[in-house]
């Protein structure tokens, strides 16, 4: 078995020069992995991809940072793209007080209303909060049935405790930064069958390559990272969090 991307924007600009290379080196080394949309044209190329190549899923929707101008046109053309089957969840959505594109309850409204998608197309989501943990839950808490991920958990251990139960922590390399003492303690404390590994890329690039451009097959060194956090072995961590991938996606 090998290791998954659970969440990576290859149809990001910063791959236009040599985008073939980089899924060959994912079909080399990867089980398979999950492009992320952020917005109505990068689900399009979202889905694209994932019908053109059999190891790439696609997740779409729109990211809190995009959500201006989110009417029900875009959201019938979302609910057209979740039918199929290559999608295989809803994401990624969210509130981000960090940048505030939009105010608390533009970014509220888009979140809920995609939510209530999600759960008409009956398909997990993939969760973006940055500065915005409290209200997240309580939104959260209006869909008790929704089940996910929350992707670059930025959390607490205390908090990751009260989501466990419905959602997967997704652990990038933000984990093998020198800064990451709280993303260290979580993934301790945390159950590994709770946790998913992504990159995020082309940002948040682990170590030895921070500062240049992240790829999908860097899963590797998030991987060893938690390995050597939790005492495991890297073939423990693969093999866990690769059927974790697996169940949060649906993906047989
Ligand atoms: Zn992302």
């Amino acid at each position: 078995m090998r290791l998954v991307d659970t969440h990576c924007h290859l149809d990001n600009e910063q791959f236009n020069l040599d985008r073939e290379d980089v899924i060959e080196r994912i079909k080399d080394k990867l089980e398979f992995c999950v492009n992320i949309g952020y917005d109505l044209k990068s689900s399009e190329e979202t889905l694209k991809l994932a019908q053109k190549y059999d190891f790439v899923y696609g997740v779409i929707g729109v990211h809190p940072t995009d959500i201006t101008g989110y009417d029900e046109s875009i959201e019938n053309r979302l609910e057209e793209l979740a039918k199929d089957p290559k999608i295989v969840a809803i994401g990624e959505i969210g509130l981000d007080y960090h940048w505030m594109t939009e105010p608390k309850d533009v970014q509220k409204d888009g979140f809920r209303k995609q939510l209530a998608l999600a759960k008409r197309v009956k398909k997990p989501v993939v969760i973006h909060t940055r500065d915005a943990m409290e209200d997240t839950i309580e939104v959260l808490n209006e869909f008790p049935d929704i089940e996910g991920v929350i992707h670059c958990y930025p959390g607490s251990i205390e908090t990751a405790k009260q989501l466990v139960d419905r959602f997967y922590l997704g652990i990038g390399g933000t984990l093998t930064f020198k800064n990451a003492k709280k993303t260290v303690a979580v993934v301790k404390d945390i159950p590994l069958d709770r946790i998913v590994i992504e990159t995020d890329c082309p940002y948040l690039t682990p170590e030895p390559f921070r500062g240049k451009r992240n790829e999908p097959i860097y899963v590797e060194y998030v991987a060893q990272k938690i390995a050597e956090i939790k005492g495991v072995t890297l073939e423990e961590v693969v093999k866990v969090t690769t059927e974790n991938a697996k169940k949060l996606y649906g993906i047989v």
